[in-house]
């Protein structure tokens, strides 16, 4: 039993060693690579939705940008064709003016050769036709006032024009405070200012100067503590400048409006080349000026605005420069992200879990089937044949190995009985067919010693006793060999009765009394509590002749054996102790085992089979009884043994 449960121990060790053998062989490395595809795919949506917000950002800025970008081309456009209008209205008033000087000069030089003003040439007295009418054919007055009133007529037509146009610009840009255009000397062709501007006419004159290489888009200048923002652009002959009043509702508000975000989370800017905020004018705007390079080169910035983390991006507005900033808090931007992550988590968490499941139970179920085998093949090596090994939810290869593992012990257990009865019948018969002879010799030397002891020579004599003597320990052996034989081949009957153990004891006492006293061993029965016991009185005799005589044989001299009884736990306990040589610790586990004899040189000179003990435990169980011992080397040991009490 022992030695199993120590097999036990050493195969539960191995057990921990293969289970963590194939989980760190199978289980690890796979488990490693998801883990790190895993925190990969994590990293990767994090740059993914980073990206995707960025691109949200850049879609809402470049929405605007574009609207921006035609409001600019729109306001081009119609600026361009006012311009080229006006500088038209301009050389037309002049060369209005001109031709008209021109008659005045033929009409009057007419008038004053012919003293009429028919057939002037090239009927240069036409436009003074009126006055000539009021004043006479041949009034030079008449050719001076009819050139006053047509060149005031030609002002005001020329002024009628140019407030057409201007009205008609107004009409469209409410937010224009001045508009000028100038010839290519930057003289003043034409210009149109509000009240405020007037003084200001040579600032918006030297940008308009400026616009006859190229074009100025949306420069803010700051004119009489107005905010404007100025486009002039080249047209044929020179330039032509708008300005506009930054503050008002209709400059650039509704391109501004257009952008698709949602205005309380994120912030939509406006900035002009430079950077500065044109629309709307925050007090954070700065921090975003100063981040504007970074956002020109197309970069997602990273900014703090009103204290909370902001992602912004900017886009630009066609050629002017101009920036549309959009910027978003980053909680939010990145929201998707945290939902994304939680999922990514819970997906690849449950596909780990999984696969480790998965493998553990797949490990389990091999090294459960692999320990089963092995387990089993430990079970077969400790000599349990009969043992079955069963696999339970095996793979079908284990289980036909299991299958082939214990029809192999059945057949060496078949093959063991029959050599081990074989063994047995031989033992059996040789020690029987012995027996007879031996008894025959015994006899005949006994009586040579006591019959004709007298006339054997002296020298015989103790040789004829040493073969006597070798003889009686012969037959012992055989005695015991037969005993153990029978034992083995289930052949010994018992025949249990009720008998009174204290008479048995007695007897087999009495019996032994003669070799105590030659041993010097004082051997003592004390027959209190002996009983009634329901037991087979022979094998009774030789159980307590077993341990009595042994009790003497490994005494010592002086010594002493005593035999008692008395009651344990409702059963009648025997005992013989005697104060002999003891049992040594290490070898007391193998006691009662067939052949077993203590190995020490305190009784070297001691004679026996070894298998006393075992005939002795084999008869005791056999009759439901039980035994034990304590012993304490060099000190003495007890035996004690109980028999079942009679039934009734
Ligand atoms: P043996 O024929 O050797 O006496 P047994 O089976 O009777 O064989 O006993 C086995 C061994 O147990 C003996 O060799 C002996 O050393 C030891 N033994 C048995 N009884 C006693 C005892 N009372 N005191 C000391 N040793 C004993």
């Amino acid at each position: 039993m022992r030695k199993l449960s120590l097999k036990n121990f050493k195969l539960s060790l191995r057990t921990n060693n293969i289970q963590q053998r194939f989980v760190l062989r199978v289980l690890v490395p796979p488990f490693v690579i998801l883990l790190v595809l895993g925190i990969l795919i994590f990293w990767q949506l994090d740059n993914f939705v980073r990206q995707q917000a960025i691109d949200e950002l850049k879609r809402d800025s470049s929405t605007t940008a574009v609207r921006l970008e035609r409001e600019f081309t729109i306001r081009k456009t119609i600026l361009s064709r006012t311009g080229e209008e006006l500088f038209f209205i301009k050389s037309s008033y002049l060369s209005s003016i001109d031709a008209l000087g021109k008659q005045r000069t033929e009409c009057s030089a007419h008038v004053k050769s012919k003293r009429t003003f028919v057939n002037a040439p090239n009927n240069s007295c036409e436009p003074f036709l009126a006055e000539f009418a009021v004043k006479g054919s041949s009034s030079l007055q008449a050719v001076e006032d009819g050139y006053i009133r047509v060149g005031e007529e030609l002002i005001q037509t020329q002024n009628q024009a140019i407030n057409d146009r201007l009205s008609a610009y107004k009409q469209f840009f409410p937010e224009t405070v001045a508009l000028l255009v100038i010839n290519d000397s930057k003289e003043i062709v034409s210009s149109a200012q509000s009240e405020l501007l007037v003084s200001s006419i040579d600032a918006l004159t030297e940008i308009a100067g400026n616009a006859i290489s190229e074009p100025v888009e949306g420069k803010l200048v700051s004119l009489n503590d107005i905010n404007l923002s100025t486009f002039a652009y080249p047209i044929t002959g020179g330039s032509v400048l708008a300005a506009y009043d930054t503050s008002s509702e209709s400059f650039i508000r509704e391109s501004w409006q257009s952008t698709p975000i949602d205005k309380n989370e994120s912030i939509a800017l406006i900035l002009d080349s430079n950077g500065s905020p044109v629309y709307p004018v925050l007090p954070f705007s700065n921090n975003i000026k100063d981040v504007q390079d970074e956002l020109r080169n197309q970069k997602s910035v990273n900014i703090n605005l009103k204290d909370i983390d902001n992602l912004a991006v900017a886009s630009e507005v066609g050629s002017s420069k101009w920036l549309v900033v959009v910027s978003s808090p980053s909680v939010a931007v990145l929201a998707p992200l945290k939902n994304a992550q939680v999922i990514a988590v819970l997906i690849i968490g449950t596909l780990l879990v999984g696969f480790l499941w998965v493998g553990a139970f797949f490990i389990k179920r091999t090294v459960d089937s692999i320990l089963g085998l092995v387990s089993g093949a430990l079970v077969f090596s400790g000599g349990k044949l009969d043992y079955k090994i069963q696999l339970k939810n095996s793979d079908e290869e284990f289980v036909a190995l299991a299958n082939t593992m214990n029809n192999m012990a059945d057949r060496i257990a078949k093959i063991e009985k029959e050599v081990d009865e074989k063994n047995k019948e031989f033992i059996s018969i040789a020690t029987h067919e012995l027996r007879t002879p031996l008894t025959a010799i015994i006899g005949n030397l006994s009586m040579i010693t006591e019959d004709f002891g007298s006339r054997l020579d002296e020298t015989i004599k103790p040789l004829v006793g040493q073969v006597f003597e070798s003889s009686v320990r012969l037959k012992e052996l055989v005695n015991d060999m037969l005993d153990v034989a029978r034992l083995e081949g289930g052949r010994v009957e018992f025949s249990p009765v009720n008998i009174d153990i204290k008479l048995t004891s007695k007897a087999v006492i009495d019996n032994l009394q003669i070799t105590a006293k030659e041993n010097g061993i004082s051997l003592t029965y004390s027959e209190a509590g002996a009983l009634e016991v329901f037991a087979d009185e022979a094998r009774l005799r030789i159980i307590l002749n077993n341990f009595v005589s042994n009790a003497i044989k490994y005494n010592r001299p002086n010594g002493s054996v005593t035999v008692s009884h008395s009651m344990k736990d409702g059963k009648l306990v025997t005992s013989i102790a005697d104060t002999g040589l003891g049992i040594p610790e290490e070898q007391k586990a193998h006691m009662f085992e067939k052949f077993f004899r203590v190995k020490n040189d305190d009784r070297k000179n001691v004679v026996g089979t070894g298998l006393g003990m075992y005939i002795t435990r084999e008869y005791i169980l056999s009759m439901n009884g039980e035994l034990w011992f304590e012993s304490i080397h060099g000190q003495g040991t007890t035996f004690y043994f109980t028999l079942p009490l009679p039934s009734n």
